[in-house]
């Protein structure tokens, strides 16, 4: 059948151009309308493809070239060039070639008073300004006057032809010269003018459509700089805002209301921050650099920017698209081991940092005077052989660490040496009022002067008695003495001082409620529209101290942040019960905020305060997906209740009309800030409360938890060392922990296994805003130094080294990726600076060192935070697996790999509810080849180098499926991490004994074993409900409708014009009721083909078609 000859539908097609006498020409022009009407859109892209578009165009040349063209057959035809046109992408383009362009304008002209051809000549118009250049072309020959004349006030007649005006007129402004010619000519006010109109006259919404395609126009005007100026001095705002209070109500009216948003917040105006400048209010001198001017950024900040991201988690939002370019495929770069950054020379200083090798055990021994194996490293020698001068089991104290004397565990005793000099002196003091109001900060002082301050520690203890476990309220007060920070803090948070135990009820996530971004960014526009209702009062200025006066003894709200980890830069009330809350920049900085910690105070109780962070530069938040923010009060805390607990309500996070100052030479000119907004009701007046991005653990918090941690553990069983890796820039001391088991004896054979013990070296918080990794780390040290008996296997098995604050400089100032040197740590282990990144320098020396005395640790771990994904997972690096992913065609079946990176997720997803192997990746990216997992699998050759993100969120699987994660969960996660860790000892009976078959009733189930294919780089939420526009510059243009125009062109013919228009039929018919006028029907065997399936033409059907078509004949 398909012969080489001309199909039916070729036929058809020459013979409509050939035809001479009007009445063949209609009777094609329905053969092909009902041909065309029957099938699916593949019949009219085979048609296009047949030169459909050609022949209808040349059609149109030669009847509305005649001398009295009729439009009894030039409707019909405008019709069907419609229905084809919008369908060919190139319809402009063979239009102007075909020379229908101004012809179809000078038919619109001519026939202003034909309705019906007039909006035939529109259809076809708006499906022709689908070519910017085709729509140029016609808005220089005047179309934009022709058709805004027929765009009239609200009107009950020909609103079919209005519509199409409009909608031709929105098609023609896709091109930029139209829209300036357009804004030139003050449609921008008429517009508005006629959208009012339409909205205040059609009462019953009966042409919503109409209004809709007003916006449309709006939208487009509004891309242009002059349009958004000329919307904003005609009272747009106001119409725009007014007007859509209607809408909201109505489910029907969602999209005006939707586009009206988008217009308003693309024209609102874009303000900088009120601040002079963005850089952070503290700088520090940085060694070997000259003195930073506050104005000039180190080279190195800004270039991190793109690249600010959870350590594995690429903040940007096309990864999908970028992921294969990132993963790294050179082979030699993934195999080769690189020479070591420094000479071997150096490593000689780490000796020290491996005490087990040289300590001496003296105190194992019965005599204890015995004075033989007192020098370093002879310390095996003499030792052969289990002599019965070696015993253990000696019950006395530890002489060289008085630290680890067993204490009571009573924590309220205020025995413990901590609170040191300030105790001194302090008994005779006032008894102060023990109220909360008087628990503000100032009291807390941690400096060394004041009586009162002491006095108030201990009448605070005496009256409340501390009763944390392993929370030291004196020693916290001592440690934070020592801490060093830029500001010079002397003053405490309530929190941190006192201590925060899990709320005894888990917390699930939060609800959004439904539209609850539009209403706050309606409220940030009333904001532009009522100037007078905004108060615009400063009530904290980091800068201006002075500010804060005016607030005493007012009915504002009182900040505060002026202590470790708090990041206040300055607050402003908006209303009476909003405040506008900015973060400072990490130091040396004008990014990174994201972080915060303050305190407020000066509260009314039962009334929702509305706070908004208006410089967060994330691109999108788990604030969207259920979290809210922490909040600690300290009455509550007094009355029994110190918990950090999730609060606030009406929580989103969007773009806001605040726009960054754009740095020298990075095209970040116009880059919008987002603002996260949420409310809280505060429970009591005068309340002293803080709120925080996340449970914060402050430096001094983990310093104290040291000591506490010392005093507690048993020191028969533990070896516990704690030592100085090096100093931060600021000066404070990185710890960094030795942990294994005490050896039962001095005989060669426990000192031989003690000290060959393999290695495990876990890290965290080198990213000083991911509070989460920390107490993930508390949950370790703790479990380690425990006396469970998985934490004594463990002990046995390995020696932990363990630096649980990489970042402290960064933890201390409140910042939220940086180090004080302004760049982010964990981007610079390929080649740390010694003076920059000490940190760093001397962790990766650690490891150089391990590797040259045959000690490479068995696991790597380092623990972070993220941002954006839910649970907690693993990154490890995998060669195959980055290979497969990057679907390169290298043949890695004679690539050996060692398997063992999978075994450690794998154990997790099983044994720790929040852990989630789905989300694990085991991708080496390129963009990730500075961080510490891929430097230390590639340059250390360790195999299990992971990073262990956890979530800010919470859980969408297992046993916490739905709730936000608490810092019980985050320890427990610690703690579940070393018992994976039990599963790596081979044939370790000890393990399938205590781990596996004991987890607490319904932890385990065995289709969390089943998972998919690893997928972590889809987006793991689902839409949100409301749709959420990040991006408020950005309007969505939808193109032309097709199903929308093909019913407004299938009931365009019917005889009277005030029939209520056919707009958004659900299931639209395509067929033309011009068949129906007709008298001639040919018989085509109609196949019925689904609707929806809108797809493209498919060519391997062509010939389907083709047959189907041929049945014409
Ligand atoms: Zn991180």
């Amino acid at each position: 059948m398909a012969g080489p000859g001309p199909s039916g539908l070729e036929v058809l097609l020459s013979t409509l151009q050939d035809a001479s006498d009007s009445e063949s020409t209609l009777n094609i022009l329905n053969v092909l309308d009902e041909l065309l009407s029957a099938g699916t859109d593949r019949r009219i892209h085979y048609m296009i493809k047949k030169g459909g578009s050609e022949a209808l165009l040349r059609t149109l040349v030669n009847t509305g070239c005649s001398p009295s063209p009729s439009s009894s057959i030039l409707v019909p035809l405008l019709h069907l060039l419609t229905k084809v046109g919008h369908r060919d992408k190139k319809i402009g383009h063979k239009a102007e070639k075909a020379g229908a362009v101004l012809l179809l304008l000078d038919l619109l002209r001519q026939s202003l008073s034909d309705v019906k051809m007039a909006v035939a000549c529109l259809w076809l118009l708006r499906v022709y300004a689908s070519c910017v250049s085709t729509a140029a072309l016609l808005g220089k020959n005047g179309a934009l006057e022709v058709q805004f004349k027929l765009i009239a006030p609200h009107t009950k007649k020909n609103t079919r032809m209005v519509k199409a005006a409009i909608d031709a007129l929105a098609a023609l402004l896709n091109s930029k010269w139209n829209c300036r010619r357009a804004v030139s000519q003050g449609y921008v006010s008429s517009l508005l003018n006629l959208y009012e109109d339409w909205h205040s006259n059609d009462a019953e919404n009966k042409h919503i459509p109409i209004r809709r395609a007003l916006l449309h126009c709006l939208r487009h005007l509004t891309n242009l700089p002059a349009g958004r100026r000329a919307l904003e001095q005609d009272g747009g705002m106001e119409i725009l805002f007014r007007t859509t209070q209607a809408c909201l109500a109505s489910r029907g009216l969602e999209s005006l209301a939707k586009s009206v948003t988008q217009i308003m917040r693309k024209c609102y105006p874009k303000q900088p921050l009120p601040l002079r400048s963005d850089r952070s209010t503290y700088s520090f001198p940085l060694p070997g650099c000259p003195t930073l001017n506050p104005e000039s950024a180190p080279t190195s900040e800004a270039d991190n920017l793109e690249e600010e991201s959870d350590e594995e988690d690429a903040e940007i939002d096309d990864l999908d698209r970028e992921e294969d370019d990132d993963l790294e495929t050179d082979l030699t770069k993934l195999r080769t081991r690189p020479e070591p950054d420094r000479p071997l020379e150096e490593l000689g200083q780490y000796a020290r940092l491996c005490p087990e090798l040289h300590y001496d055990f003296q105190d194992l021994d019965s005599d204890p005077d015995g004075e033989e194996s007192s020098d370093g490293d002879g310390f095996l020698y003499g030792d052969a052989g289990p002599g019965p001068r070696f015993f253990s089991g000696g019950r006395r104290e530890d002489q060289r660490s008085p630290r680890s004397k067993p204490v009571s565990e009573n924590q309220g005793d205020p025995e413990g040496e901590g609170s040191g000099p300030r105790q001194a002196g302090s008994s005779g003091g006032p008894e102060p009022q023990l109220n909360p109001r008087d628990f503000h900060s100032q009291y807390l002082s941690s400096g060394t002067a004041g009586h009162e301050v002491s006095s108030m520690i201990k009448c605070l203890l005496e009256k409340h008695r501390g009763c944390i476990p392993g929370h030291d309220p004196r020693v916290y007060t001592s440690t934070a003495a020592n801490t060093k920070s830029i500001a010079g803090y002397s003053v405490l948070a309530f929190p941190d001082f006192w201590g925060h135990l899990p709320p005894p009820y888990r917390q699930p996530m939060a609800q959004r409620r439904q539209g609850v971004q539009r209403s706050k960014v309606f409220e940030d526009i009333q904001r532009l529209l009522s100037p007078a209702d905004v108060v615009d009062k400063v009530v904290f200025d980091l800068e201006a101290p002075s500010s804060q006066d005016t607030v005493e003894d007012s009915d504002s709200l009182r900040f505060y942040s002026k202590f470790e980890s708090g990041n206040l830069r300055k607050a402003i009330q908006v209303r009476s019960y909003e405040y506008d809350v900015i973060l400072n920049s990490d130091v040396n900085c004008s990014h990174y905020h994201h972080w915060f910690y303050f305190e407020v105070s000066g509260m009314k109780a039962g009334v929702p305060y509305r706070f908004n962070i208006i410089n967060c530069e994330k691109a999108n938040t788990q604030f969207n997906y259920g979290m809210q923010p922490v909040l600690y009060s300290v009455r509550e805390a007094l009355e029994g209740n110190p918990h950090w607990v999730r609060a606030g309500s009406d929580i989103c996070y969007y773009k806001n009309h605040f726009s960054q100052s754009s740095l020298p030479g990075r095209g970040q000119k116009g880059r919008t800030y987002y603002t996260l907004t949420f409310s809280v009701t505060f429970q009591h007046s005068e309340d002293v409360c803080y709120l925080a991005y996340h449970y914060p653990y402050t430096y001094s918090a983990l310093q104290m938890q040291l000591q506490c941690l010392q005093r507690t553990l048993d020191p028969l069983k533990v070896f516990f060392q704690q030592q100085t890796l090096c100093e931060t820039l600021a000066g404070n001391p990185c710890p960094i922990i030795t942990i294994t088991a005490q050896p039962p004896s001095r005989s060669w054979n426990h000192l031989h296994q003690f000290r060959n013990r393999p290695c495990v070296l876990l890290t965290a918080r080198v990213h000083p805003g991911e509070s989460n990794a920390s107490w993930v780390m508390k949950g370790t040290l703790e479990f380690l130094c425990s006396s469970h008996p998985v934490a004594e296997s463990l002990r046995d098995a390995y020696i932990f080294k363990i630096i649980p604050m990489l970042n402290p400089d960064g933890v201390i100032n409140g910042m939220h990726r940086c180090s004080l040197s302004g760049e982010d740590l964990n981007r610079q282990w390929m080649k740390p600076d010694l003076k920059l990144s000490p940190t760093i320098y001397h962790t990766k020396g650690f490891l150089y060192y391990l590797n040259s005395i045959g000690r490479t640790p068995l696991v790597f771990c380092d623990y972070h935070g993220h941002s954006r994904k839910k649970n907690v997972f693993l990154y490890g690096c995998s060669i195959k697996e980055t290979f497969w992913q990057s679907g390169s065609t290298v043949n890695t079946v004679a690539l050996k790999e060692d398997p063992g990176y999978r075994t450690l997720p794998k154990i997790l997803d099983k044994i720790a509810p929040a852990f989630a192997f789905q989300s694990c990746s085991f991708l080496v990216e390129k963009s990730r080849a500075s961080t510490a997992r891929v430097v230390v699998w590639r340059e250390m050759g360790v195999v299990r180098s992971y990073t262990m993100e956890s979530t800010y969120c919470g859980c969408d699987q297992g046993l916490y499926k739905g709730l936000q994660i608490g810092t019980q969960e985050l320890e427990e996660m610690g703690s579940k991490l070393c018992q994976g860790l039990l599963a790596l000892k081979r044939n370790s009976l000890l393990y399938s004994k205590l781990i596996i078959p004991a987890p607490a009733p319904g932890e385990l189930s065995d289709n969390r074993l089943d998972h998919k294919p690893n997928s972590v780089f889809d987006d793991d939420e689902p839409p949100c409900e409301e749709e959420i526009e990040y991006h408020s510059d950005v309007c969505s243009e939808h193109g032309v409708d097709s199903t929308e125009l093909d019913a407004e062109v299938n009931g365009g013919v019917s005889d009277s014009e005030e029939d209520p228009p056919q707009y958004g039929l659900k299931t639209p018919d395509r067929k033309s009721r011009l068949t129906a006028q007709l008298p001639w029907k040919p018989s085509v065997e109609v196949v019925a083909v689904t609707l929806s399936s809108h797809k493209g033409f498919n060519s391997s059907n062509s010939h389907c078609l083709d047959s189907d078509l041929s049945h014409v004949e």
